[in-house]
């Protein structure tokens, strides 16, 4: 994004700090944060990832019984949400959430609280307040087009429904869910369409994102185009 920040030195004479983003966004399964994370590494920048702060919210409401569908609720809720972002881990009022974020009840709520006006004002608050003033490559469904419409390079990254099932089921077997692909290709289809159907912030590419379609390449592959672009070198 290229944001130019001026800060004063003693003598008053003006140092410039710039930031860099990198705006990786797509739908459920593609691959996104496993590859965004390895691109922050490599770059040495902070990888955030914007899904997990709207699961951290759903489980938030799921355990207190609060109506996922209703934004006047969310809204109340929210005023009793501290949300920290570590590399890697996300913490709910000081409990490292980053695991049962992950869980199907999570995953099957999510878009519905991820539609909501007051979620999105105060998710988007945050992840621009992340992004002033560190480098960051951050992941998720709106980045380009309206967290960051500035950042600096803008992928967006897919692959077949069938193939994205496949890569969840091997994350939720890892996490002890043994769930078919049948009900994940199921679930996925049904999560795109709310994300892409939604009034506010739909998933979209960005007209100036770089397209990469995952279903035949391996994570590596994906991590080395995204630097290489990064980088300059294509
Ligand atoms: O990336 P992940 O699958 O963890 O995201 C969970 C959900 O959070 C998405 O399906 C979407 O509903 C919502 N989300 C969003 N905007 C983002 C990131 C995630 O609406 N920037």
């Amino acid at each position: 994004m290229s944001k130019v920040e001026t800060t004063h030195q003693k003598g008053g004479r003006p140092t410039i700090n710039k930031t860099t983003a990198i705006a990786v966004d797509g739908p459920a399964g593609a691959g996104k944060s496993t590859v965004a994370r390895k691109v922050a590494e490599k770059l040495g920048f902070l990888y955030v990832d914007t899904g997990a702060m709207y699961r951290a919210l759903t489980l938030f409401a799921l355990r207190r019984g609060v109506p996922i569908n209703n934004d006047e609720a969310l809204s109340e809720l929210i005023k009793q949400v501290r949300l920290d972002v570590k590399p890697g881990r996300i913490l709910l009022n000081g409990e490292d959430v980053t695991v049962p974020i992950r869980s199907p009840e999570v995953s099957r709520h999510v878009s519905l609280v991820a539609r909501l006006p007051s979620v999105r004002r105060y998710l988007l608050k945050l992840q621009r307040e992340l992004a002033a003033n560190v480098n960051v490559v951050m992941e998720g469904r709106d980045i380009g087009t309206v967290v960051l419409p500035e950042a600096d390079k803008k992928f967006f990254i897919t692959a077949s429904v069938a193939e994205r099932a496949k890569r969840r089921r091997q994350d939720l077997l890892t996490q002890g869910h043994d769930i078919s692909v049948e009900k994940l290709e199921k679930e996925i289809a049904e999560r795109d369409l709310l994300d892409s159907t939604r009034d506010i912030a739909p998933l979209k590419p960005a007209s100036d994102a770089i397209f990469i379609d995952t279903t035949r390449m391996t994570i590596q592959e994906v991590v080395d185009r995204i630097v290489s672009e990064v980088q300059g070198n294509r």
